[in-house]
């Protein structure tokens, strides 16, 4: 196998800004590690303040430049993109495996799902519209421009190294906004070579620079206190997401909050049940279960409670572990050791409190940070894993006697960001969809995410929504003017 690394030169290892890929001022460099191996797979530029706040004159001097740039001609270089990552799927999946530890086939997912959003924002740019009509009053016109919103700082996570980052800046750009953005310290090597491609197909120097450090706190509180900055997207943990609301607070920025979940999966008796499994499997497994849409707990109307816990956990039990790049792996690296960690001690404490493991629930010796698919069962309500988010394969199974009861306990929580319903009784079904205090719900479906949906959570899981044409709104700040008109 060739080095997964060739793809990306080691000059675009360093921070991408304006027309530039340059060291941090400080000379000074972080490892990224293979989670699978724990071995240093690249050095990449640790930002300072001073490097993010160079990042941002570049986005603000290319500001006014983009937003008059033809919406045709930004969604031809959207377009440019989209094509660029799907021809060269491959390498970049590869480079994803490398850092973040995903088995290849969900790589290779990733990599289609993150190009979706710039081919749906390249279809958005040119349908920003606005509106012209009367006063009810009379005597004037009122007219409505929309206008992009100005330079935007995005702050991304590590568990779709690609996606998270084209959720933003696909519409941000479509908009007419210049960017800077902050991958994870984690899976920093992704981003970089995404805005190596934009430049290779030809997206103006200062449209899209990105910022790799280690010192997230510092860098990002420099950018949203500058004026310069008019708005932050978001996408981690909750307890994150409220210090850079706070922060924003501050320069009243517009904000978008893509933050953490702990979704209910609600499968009833009367669900086809081998659809429920699949589905329950997809919404649990996918990304390793490091995901903010991951079914955190399953919840199984008790006439089926048995049949289905058996069916399922031989199917988790059929899970092959291992490192992402080797042939037939379902469940690759968590992101490191401290992810899998946390797993212990969730199942230790549901443990502790009368839950029974059925499959897993014992980490594998060796390197790499590896954590088997783990079923439970008898899990009592107040184990730590049904109110925490568990971010990794181990899924608690509870039964329910009735809806009203398990609506009660899937709202029971601070997230709400998707919950998940299988069902063969349509009245049932909506019954859940408009009951359960979420942004999202997959109906006898585990895959809700699309580019070409509005994806996003209320309660503590979020403000705005990414994809879809609310995707674009985001970025647009709408002006009026009233026009005179006896
Ligand atoms: P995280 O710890 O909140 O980190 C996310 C990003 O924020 C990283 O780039 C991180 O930088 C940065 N960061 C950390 N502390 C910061 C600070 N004080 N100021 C500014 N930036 C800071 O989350 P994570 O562990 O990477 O990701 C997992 C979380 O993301 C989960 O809760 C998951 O549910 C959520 N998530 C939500 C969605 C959604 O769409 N709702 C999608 C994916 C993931 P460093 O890497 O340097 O720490």
């Amino acid at each position: 196998m060739s080095d997964p690394m060739d793809v990306l030169a080691p000059e675009h290892r360093r921070l991408r800004i304006g027309d530039s890929w340059r060291d941090a001022a400080s000379g000074a460099t972080f490892a990224v590690e293979d989670p699978a191996t724990g071995t240093t797979v690249a050095e990449v530029a640790d930002a300072g303040v001073a490097d993010g706040l160079a990042a941002l004159d570049a986005a603000s001097r290319a500001a006014a430049q983009w937003a008059a740039t033809p919406p045709r001609k930004r969604s031809e270089l959207l377009t440019a993109t989209y094509r660029a990552l799907t021809d060269r799927s491959e390498e970049v999946a590869r480079l994803i495996t490398l850092e973040m530890g995903k088995p290849l086939a969900e790589a290779r997912a990733e990599v289609a799902y993150g190009a979706e959003f710039f081919r749906w924002f390249a279809e958005e740019a040119v349908r920003v519209e606005g509106r012209y009509s009367t006063a009810p009053a009379g005597g004037y016109r009122i007219l409505t421009v929309p206008k992009p919103v100005g330079p935007c700082v995005f702050v991304t996570p590590w568990n779709f190294p690609l996606a998270m980052g084209a959720r933003k800046i696909a519409p941000a750009l479509a908009a007419g906004c210049t960017t800077v953005t902050k991958p994870a310290a984690q899976t920093p090597l992704t981003m970089l070579l995404l805005a190596r491609i934009m430049e290779e197909v030809g997206v103006p120097a200062g449209v899209v620079n990105v910022v790799t450090t280690r010192r997230a706190g510092e860098v990002v509180s420099a950018l949203l206190a500058d004026t310069r900055t008019r708005k932050v997207s978001f996408t981690g943990s909750t307890e994150v997401g409220r210090v850079l609301l706070r922060q924003a607070a501050d320069n009243v920025l517009r904000t978008s909050m893509e933050l953490g979940g702990n979704a209910a999966l609600i499968v009833c008796a009367d669900a086809d049940l081998d659809v429920a499994l699949r589905g329950a499997l997809v919404a649990k497994m996918r990304n390793i279960g490091e995901s903010c849409i991951a079914a955190n707990r399953i919840y199984v109307e008790e006439p089926v409670r048995e049949e289905f816990t058996k069916r399922f956990t031989e199917r988790m039990g059929a899970l092959v572990v291992g490192r992402g790049f080797d042939d037939g792996v379902d469940v690759g690296a968590l992101i490191d050791g401290p992810s899998v960690a946390k797993l212990d001690d969730l199942v230790a404490d549901a443990v502790g409190r009368g839950a029974r493991v059925l499959v897993g629930g014992v980490r594998p010796d060796g390197p790499g940070h590896f954590y088997p698919p783990t079923v439970l069962v008898d899990v009592p309500d107040d184990a730590r894993m049904l109110r925490e988010e568990i971010f990794g394969p181990v899924a608690p199974i509870i039964g329910f006697t009735s809806d009203d009861e398990v609506m009660a306990k899937a709202n029971d929580t601070e997230h709400g960001l998707v919950g998940y319903v299988f069902t063969r009784d349509l009245q049932r079904a909506l019954r859940f969809a408009e009951g359960l205090q979420t942004g999202m719900i997959g109906v006898n479906r585990g895959l809700i995410s699309d580019p070409s949906a509005p994806f996003g959570g209320v309660k503590q899981s979020g403000i705005g929504k990414e994809g879809s044409h609310e995707g674009i709104l985001e970025y647009l700040d709408v002006t009026y003017a009233a026009i005179d008109l006896p």
